[in-house]
């Protein structure tokens, strides 16, 4: 199974692919922020966390299944990652920065993200060709 720490995954290769199309700048595991957020946009004083849906937790997610054996143990370690999930975010904030969230499962739907990305972003509907009304 995945570790939390692991960087460069699947789903924030997409996030930021996708990003990247939509012509913003960005930064990815800046150490000197707290809890080293996956992608950050300094223009918009805005990090981006791509949260897997297993070990962050994703609350109604099919995907957010507990192991049958040593429940406890699995408990446990989620309990741990959603406190440092939530811990980290509330650093960022204090710091003024804005954090948003998105899940892994939230990065399949390609046009979802899309939108995603420019709701978070506020960008015009013609960056990209299939925009187009
Ligand atoms: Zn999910």
């Amino acid at each position: 199974m995945r570790s939390v720490r692991q960087k460069n995954t699947k789903p924030e290769i997409t996030v930021r692919r996708l990003a990247h199309r939509l012509g913003l700048r960005f930064r990815v595991n800046r150490k000197d922020l707290p809890g080293t957020p996956d992608i950050v946009f300094p223009k918009y004083h805005t990090v981006i966390f791509v949260h897997g849906c297993f070990w962050h937790r994703h609350p109604e997610c099919k995907r957010a299944t507990t192991p049958k054996t040593r429940v406890e143990f699995w408990q446990e370690k989620f309990e741990k990652n959603q406190e440092r999930d939530a811990r980290k975010i509330a650093h960022l904030k204090d710091l003024g920065w804005r954090v948003e969230v998105i899940w892994e499962c939230e990065t399949e739907n390609k046009a979802a993200l899309e939108e995603r990305l420019r709701s978070i972003f506020t960008l015009p509907c013609r960056v990209l060709p299939q925009c187009e009304p």
